[in-house]
């Protein structure tokens, strides 16, 4: 079909009048859809060279240039040789030569030369073939136009065409990235691969350089194959080119001006990138595999888990690098490190991302088969959470643990296709070719850079051994064992390749194996442009070795809190809000003024007012943190009338910290992850993490387990992260009541959290302010309220802001006689509001009510000082609004036994023992609600 267009177009004299019209409009329609307009005219378009070549940043050329485009292509083919004008049978070939070019960039991949063990079984692609298209051998030697092909010159002969594109795309090289839409960065892709046909040429000392890092990599494994045989190491041998493949990247990202560089990985290789890359030096590896290893504090973690710290000279200046610590959870840590590079960059003050790059080096079955992969490219271009891009590494060794038939491991033709989601371009590449995988780091490097985005790069490679040393690998993959058994290792691929071009001799190479051996028993860093540490931007020294009792001033005077409550009122005149929002914001106002006591969402803005006054950041991110899930915040108004937003907490003082408010992509996982990473590489702040239901947090069960409770005992990081989730039973069902208390007392140990449950507006600006002001920096994990957030109870005055601070634990606040108490009722939350009513309406005043504020660490001390006017007391209730096996009555009771006098009883007022968190049906909540009200209460049921 599409001939008689050609045909149409290259027959006429000229493209003027309706031949002209008809393919303007066809571009247009091409522009808002490509899918709009036949495959053939598709082809057409595609191959269009950009308007300007000059300016690659052009969008697609406007349809007039179009116009003159196809005009001057039918006079130059005039002009060039009447047989191409009067022979249609050449023309029409003219047109399936652009097809097999733009076959070529789409599907080249799957005919490329990318598994170095040869095992893979792929489908010829008949798009690839000359063929195919009808081109025959004598075409092979016709002149044909190359279109927007970036090889050669305009014309060139077709044997040259099928060569250049099979060198560049079917190659070591396999290159994805026609899926993306935008038409600059696909231009500029085929501008680095196709002039030089995929391949880089290195200088001697760049080779020399890439063997070096074969070298190490080999030779690591080697040596502690030799020293600690048997030992887990999770080797690398197979995928010894990620050491090159890093040292590139490294390189050219210094270079670009890069400062710092934050790496994730799992186990696979990750002793060889600790020493040679980041020059961990290899006699403390040796001492860890000899379990010589000293123990500082807490319970420390595996040596493949371990992450370092070290800077690494380059050209372009030094580049801090992070490797972050991790753990079993295969990519996990991916967001935890994006969260760490968007911390770097925001105290950086950088917003292009390039002073701060992210890399993650994920396995072939884990980056397909984990969720949070795809959460954390959905993450990669939304607001709160982009970092310009990052670069991430498949050590594709093409099986995980045992599994590695590809009907069982995944769904998708590569493990990468999740990738395509963002439309990152992919670069498969065949770990054994090491040039190759040289070029296609620094293009991935400066792809980032120029556009912001996320690049792959798959690193075809195979395990040599089992998934641990300890494995026997041919058990369930007898064949790909038998064929690695013989197959040669990258180091030797490689180094016979440059003694046959005479880059470097045999001696060359054997001396470079053996001096690499003898610095591994001298047992020195090994990385020549490893350089100490010098470009900390952050000081965690303040903050190593406090602890959560420590004193701490965190008053302010009242006139200062004023000041800052009057900025938060002051809205712009034009800024128009919703009827509810400007009712809330009139009550603030009259809150402000002293005339009405402050509510929770007044007394929490204000904790992030003195924040940010103070010069200090505040980042806030949840499913509805702007507004707040249950209406109470309201830090960014929107205006009715066009949509604009305002946070008049940008605006409480004339020189005030950064304050990031963000909806967040609905995720808990991959969000709360990222927090963890932002706080612990940002100690100086407020960071929050919210979720919209307290249980949400489920989702997210990996990043408290892994990170947030254990990761100070693990690794020594410190993190200051304050998860608000709202918890209580309002009689909303299951899914919306609880946010699982018990999880997270359960968990703490050794100080390692703290777990809040404020009940009071000066509570909750106590608590937040406490987590900035001490000098502590541990997750605090917050029963934040629902309905308290309304509760005419809960409310306090500017006095107790200004002079109180936070208690842990709150005695008996009506004016009860304590000789009259024969049963003390300890609660936490928002079921103390319902104690009190219920016991001020009955008339109960022989019933103490204590309010514990912090379950953990436990308040040993304030509780003693509360209880010492009860020390006659011998009845001790715990009321809980939670079912027995739920809440704080397992976990925390040993605490109140602890507390209470000896002799006396602790009995348990609370809901039964329950599957579900809370029943579904609101008559039957309020039912058990009445009940636990009474036991507490000793009323009648
Ligand atoms: P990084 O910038 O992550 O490479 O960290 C540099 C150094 O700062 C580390 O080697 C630690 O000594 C210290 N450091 C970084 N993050 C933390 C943290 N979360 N807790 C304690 N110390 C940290």
């Amino acid at each position: 079909m599409h001939q008689g267009i050609m045909k149409a177009w290259l027959e006429s004299s000229h493209l003027s009048g309706a031949n002209s019209t008809y393919v303007e409009e066809m571009y247009e329609a091409y522009q808002e859809d490509p899918q709009s307009v036949s495959a053939d005219w598709q082809v057409v378009f595609d191959n269009l060279p950009p308007v300007n070549e000059a300016s690659a940043s052009a969008p697609e050329a406007a349809h007039s240039k179009v116009r003159d485009y196809f005009r001057s292509l039918a006079l130059e083919t005039r002009g060039k040789g009447a047989s191409r004008v009067s022979d249609p049978e050449l023309d029409a070939k003219q047109v399936k030569v652009l097809q097999l070019i733009n076959a070529h960039r789409f599907r080249g991949h799957q005919n490329a030369n990318l598994d170095p063990l040869g095992l893979w079984k792929r489908d010829e692609v008949k798009e690839l073939n000359p063929a195919h298209h009808g081109l025959t051998s004598e075409d092979m030697e016709r002149e044909f136009n190359t279109g927007s092909f970036a090889h050669g010159g305009e014309t060139m002969k077709l044997g040259d065409i099928v060569h250049a594109l099979k060198s560049t795309y079917c190659g070591s090289i396999g290159a994805e990235y026609m899926h993306i839409t935008d038409t600059e960065e696909k231009r500029w892709i085929q501008q680095r691969l196709e002039p030089t046909l995929g391949k880089a040429s290195f200088n001697s000392d760049e080779k020399l350089r890439i063997l070096e890092g074969l070298n190490s990599a080999e030779g690591m494994e080697k040596y502690l194959g030799a020293k600690f045989p048997g030992a887990k190491r999770f080797s690398l041998e197979g995928g010894d080119s990620l050491v090159p493949m890093m040292r590139e990247i490294i390189y050219r990202a210094g270079e670009a001006g890069t400062k710092e560089i934050v790496v994730g990985m799992a186990h696979r290789g990750r002793l060889n990138v600790l020493v040679n890359i980041l020059g961990k030096r290899p006699a403390e590896l040796f001492d860890e595999f000899a379990g010589k290893h000293a123990d500082v504090n807490g319970s420390g973690d595996v040596k493949y888990h371990q992450g370092f710290s070290s800077d690494f000279e380059t050209p372009g200046g030094n580049v801090h690098l992070a490797l972050a610590f991790n753990p079993s959870h295969l990519e996990i840590v991916n967001p935890v490190v994006i969260g760490s590079v968007r911390a770097r960059q925001d105290r950086r003050g950088c917003q292009d991302g390039l002073q701060v790059m992210p890399v993650t080096i994920h396995g072939d079955s884990a980056i397909t088969g984990q969720g949070i992969v795809q959460e954390t490219f959905n993450m990669s271009q939304a607001r709160g959470f982009k970092v310009g891009g990052s670069i991430r590494i498949v050590v594709n060794n093409q099986v995980g643990f045992t599994t590695s038939h590809h009907a069982d491991v995944r769904s998708t033709e590569y493990c990468t296709d999740i990738a395509k989601m963002v439309q990152a371009p992919i670069f498969h590449v065949n770990a054994d070719d090491p040039e190759a995988v040289a070029f296609i780091s620094q293009l991935a490097v400066d792809y980032r850079n120029q556009f912001k985005r996320d690049v792959v790069i798959d690193l075809v490679c195979y395990r040599r051994h089992g998934h641990n040393e300890a494995d026997e690998p041919s058990a369930t993959q007898p064949l790909m064992y038998s064929k690695i058994k013989k197959h040669p290792t990258p180091r030797k691929i490689y180094a016979d390749k440059l003694i046959a071009e005479e880059t470097v001799s045999a001696n060359d190479v054997t001396g470079l194996v053996n001096t690499y051996r003898d610095s591994l028993d001298a047992g020195d860093c090994v990385v020549k442009e490893w350089r100490p540490m010098t470009l900390h931007t952050v000081d965690w020294t303040p903050f190593l070795n406090k602890e959560w009792d420590e004193d701490y001033d965190a008053s302010l005077p009242i006139e200062k809190l004023k000041e800052l409550a009057d900025k938060l009122v002051d809205l712009p005149e034009n800024h128009k809000l919703q009827s509810r929002v400007a009712k809330i914001y009139g009550d603030r106002k009259t809150m402000a003024a002293g005339e009405k006591m402050l509510d929770w969402g007044m007394a929490e803005t204000l904790a992030y007012a003195t924040i940010l006054e103070d010069q200090k950041r505040v980042r806030i991110t949840g499913q509805d943190s702007g507004r707040g899930t249950f209406f109470h915040r309201h830090a960014v108004l929107h205006n009715q009338n066009d949509a604009t937003t305002y946070l008049p907490l940008r605006n409480v003082a004339d020189e005030q910290g950064p304050i990031d408010i963000t909806d967040s992509v609905l995720s808990e996982a991959s969000v709360l992850a990222f927090e963890y990473g932002y706080a612990t590489a940002e100690p100086g702040g407020l960071t929050i993490w919210e979720a919209q239901f307290g249980d949400f947090v489920n989702c997210a069960q990996v990043v408290i387990d892994q990170f947030l409770s254990s990761g100070e005992q693990k690794w020594g990081r410190l993190c200051g992260l304050t998860m608000l989730l709202p918890h209580g039973y309002e009689g909303q069902g299951p899914e919306h009541s609880s946010a699982r208390l018990e999880r997270f007392l359960q968990l703490c140990a050794n100080h390692n959290m703290q777990v809040c449950v404020p009940s009071t507006p000066a509570q909750v600006y106590h608590m937040l302010r406490r987590q900035v002001v001490r000098p502590m920096r541990r997750p605090l994990v917050v029963m934040s309220p629902k309905s308290l957030l309304r509760h005419p109870l809960a409310v306090s005055s500017m006095e107790e802001l200004a002079d109180g601070q936070f208690h842990n634990v709150i005695g008996e606040t009506d004016d009860l006689d304590p000789k009259q108490v024969d049963r003390v009722v300890f609660c936490s939350g928002k079921v103390y509001f319902e104690l009190l009513e219920k016991r001020r309406k009955q008339e109960i005043n022989n019933i103490a009510i204590v309010r514990i504020e912090q379950l953990y660490p436990f308040p040993e001390a304030e509780m003693k000082q509360v209880l010492e006017q009860y020390q006659h007391v011998k009845d001790f209730v715990w009321c809980q609004e939670e079912p027995q096996n739920q809440g704080a009555w397992y976990c925390s009771q040993h605490h109140f036994w602890a507390n209470i006098p000896a002799g006396a009883q602790l009995t348990y007022a609370g809901r039964e023992a329950s599957a579900a968190p809370a029943c579904g049906y609101p008559g039957l909540h309020l039912r058990q609600q009445e009940s636990l009200l009474n036991s507490a209460l000793k009323l009648s049921q």
